[in-house]
């Protein structure tokens, strides 16, 4: 029993240092990142689109995905923004399996920490450098989560973290809109709590720091479905869910109330080619009730270059190893579907 100290790792900063973000990327960041908060506070009337795979598994596909997600962002640019999921790190329901390019920057090989910082940094700037696009992760690990603060421009706290203290306190000291995913058991009350807890200023002990953070104001919900009694997924993007989730926030003093769609995991079931029907239905809801079109802020779309999902250790370049993703061609189709469609 026990924990064997194996080495000390570098700090955040130290990494930083070692892989910055050239200058021009970082002034442009700037410039998204307001663009990002303009839409989450209704400023701007575009919606946000988080797409990309559910595990950002090798990088070079990863990059290949982002270039044609950089040229169909092109397209869309009046009604869209479009935030390429780049997720790398994994929360896994039975602590086993891929853990995401942090733990394993070779998903078949043992973990190693190191190379995963600084493989997960390498990838998101190429990302940056190379296709001009400023991406999302979850915060699966808040005290890792500043190995990548300064290159992200959304992040997620997972239906498995939304009710964890540590998260709602870092998440009310991050510099981009942080999402709150409703948990498992589709209890709204504990996402708009974690809303609720991420809007205000804290004191807190993180990474040895004694830190004061200044709250989140672009803290909102993230509404993925659920699992039931039952045992099985069910959704909450009808109309009925989001009308409830309307005047849940109407109870609540936030500022901001904004609402995404995430369109996989307990919403579709996991049956990723729902995903466009999903958004359709969402996107019907907005035009029947103002009030739910009044916080609708956009979707979260797991995708990739192949439809589905392999094993890990599968030879598929493209193709998820964790949740089946929506395939490229289909994606473009949706994401064009959804522009025609705010
Ligand atoms: C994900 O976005 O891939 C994910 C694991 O989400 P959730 O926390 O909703 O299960
Ligand atoms: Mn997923």
């Amino acid at each position: 029993m026990g924990m064997d100290f194996k080495r000390r790792l570098p700090i955040p900063q130290e990494i930083k240092q070692e892989m910055p973000m050239g200058l021009v990327s970082i002034a442009r960041k700037k410039d998204f990142d307001r663009q990002v908060a303009d839409i989450m506070a209704g400023r701007d009337p575009r919606k946000l689109i988080v797409i990309g795979p559910c595990s950002a598994d090798r990088e070079d596909a990863v990059v290949d995905y982002c270039t044609r997600l950089a040229a169909l962002q092109e397209e869309v640019a009046d009604k869209l923004v479009l935030i390429p999921r780049l997720y790398t790190n994994k929360p896994r329901t039975l602590g086993i399996g891929y853990m995401g390019m942090l733990h394993q920057p070779n998903p078949t090989g043992e973990p190693n920490l190191l190379a995963g910082i600084r493989a997960i940094r390498h990838m998101d700037l190429r990302v940056i450098e190379e296709t001009g696009l400023f991406g999302a992760d979850e915060m699966l690990y808040p005290e890792y989560h500043r190995f990548l603060s300064d290159l992200l421009s959304y992040v997620a706290v997972g239906a498995r973290s939304v009710e964890d203290q540590e998260h709602r306190l870092v998440a009310s000291g991050l510099e981009v809109p942080v999402g709150m995913k409703n948990p498992p058991s589709g209890d709204d009350s504990v996402m708009l709590n974690a809303i609720t807890a991420a809007q205000a200023p804290h004191s807190f002990i993180y990474r040895n720091w004694d830190v004061q953070s200044t709250g989140n104001p672009y803290a909102h919900a993230i509404m993925r479905g659920y699992v039931g009694a039952d045992g099985r997924n069910h959704q909450n993007f009808s109309y009925d869910h989001l009308y409830d989730l309307v005047q849940e926030y109407a109870e609540r003093d936030l500022v901001n109330p904004a609402f995404i769609v995430d369109c996989n995991h307990s919403n579709s079931n996991k049956r990723f080619g729902e995903q466009p029907r999903i958004a359709k239905d969402v996107l019907h809801s907005c035009s029947l009730n103002p009030d739910i079109a009044r916080l609708f802020r956009g979707f979260m779309i797991e995708s990739y270059l192949v439809d589905g999902c392999q094993k890990v250790g599968g030879d598929v370049y493209g193709q998820s190893i964790t949740d089946p993703c929506l395939g490229w061609e289909k994606s473009v189709r949706l994401v064009r579907d959804i522009a025609e469609l705010v």
